[in-house]
C-alpha cells in the first residue's frame, strides 16, 4: 500500500516526500481511510507505530476539505497529549506534515509564560496541541474557547489518566461541539479508559497494532 492508495491530498503528499517516508505503518493503513471518511477512532497503539502521522495526516486533509475560518479564540483541531514533551513533539509532526497546506499550529503547554499562550491564541489556531491543565486555565481566564473544534484527539489517554486529569478530560468533552470528530489513542485498554472512549467517541472504527 502507498500513501496515495489511502486517499491523502496532493499537498500532504508532497509532505511525505520531503520526509522521506515511503510506505505506511500499520496503524497508518488502517487509520487513515477511517478519519478521511468522517468517523471516530479508537486506537490501541503504542508510541513509535507512526500514531501521531495516523491521526495527523488525514485530519489535516479534513481540516482543508472542510475550508473553514481559523476561528478567532479557539482553535479547529485539539490534540489533548500528557506531557510538554509529547506536546511539543506533535506540534512540530503538524507542522512538517502541513507546511504545504497553510494551517496554523501552536502548542500550549505548562510551565511556560502564560501571557505569551494568551497571545498566541488571540487570532486562533487552526491546530492546537495542549495538556489538559494549561488548557483549562486558559478557558477559565477566557483567553481560548472550544466552540470551534471539528477534529478532537487524545493522545496517550492512558498516561493522562496515569498524570491526574481524568476531571480535566471530563470537563474537556462538555466544551467542545457534539457534531465534532473524535480520535482515540492508548496503548492499554483499562476500565477507565473505556468508560472515557464511551464519553468521548461515537460508534468508533477501532483498530490496534
Ligand atoms: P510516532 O509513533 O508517531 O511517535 O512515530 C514514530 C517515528 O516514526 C517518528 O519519528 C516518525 O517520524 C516516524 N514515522 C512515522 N510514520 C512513518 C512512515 N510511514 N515511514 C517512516 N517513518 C515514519
Amino acid at each position: 500500500t502507498t500513501f496515495d492508495q489511502l486517499g491523502l491530498s496532493q499537498p500532504v503528499l508532497q509532505a511525505l516526500d520531503m520526509k522521506g517516508y515511503t510506505s505506511p505503518t500499520p496503524i497508518q493503513e488502517q487509520a487513515i481511510p477511517a478519519v478521511l471518511s468522517g468517523r471516530d477512532l479508537m486506537g490501541i497503539a503504542q508510541t513509535g507505530t507512526g500514531k501521531t502521522a495516523a491521526f495527523m495526516l488525514p485530519s489535516i486533509d479534513r481540516l482543508r476539505e472542510a475550508d473553514n475560518q481559523t476561528p478567532f479564540k479557539s482553535c479547529r483541531m485539539l490534540v489533548l497529549a500528557p506531557t510538554r514533551e509529547l506536546a511539543g513533539q506533535i506540534a512540530q509532526s503538524a507542522k512538517d506534515y502541513g507546511a504545504m497546506a497553510g494551517l496554523k499550529v501552536h502548542s500550549i503547554v505548562g510551565g511556560t509564560s502564560v501571557s505569551k499562550d494568551r497571545n498566541k491564541l488571540h487570532r486562533g489556531t487552526d491546530i492546537l496541541v495542549a495538556t489538559p491543565g494549561r488548557l483549562l486555565d486558559l478557558i477559565d481566564q477566557r483567553a481560548l474557547n472550544l466552540d470551534g473544534v471539528e477534529i478532537l484527539v487524545l493522545d496517550e489517554a492512558d498516561q493522562m489518566l496515569d498524570l491526574g486529569f481524568i476531571h480535566a478530560l471530563r470537563k474537556i468533552s462538555q466544551l467542545v461541539p457534539d457534531d465534532r470528530q473524535t480520535l482515540f489513542f492508548s496503548a492499554t485498554m483499562p476500565t477507565a479508559i473505556k468508560e472515557l472512549v464511551g464519553k468521548y467517541c461515537k460508534n468508533p472504527v477501532q483498530v490496534s497494532v
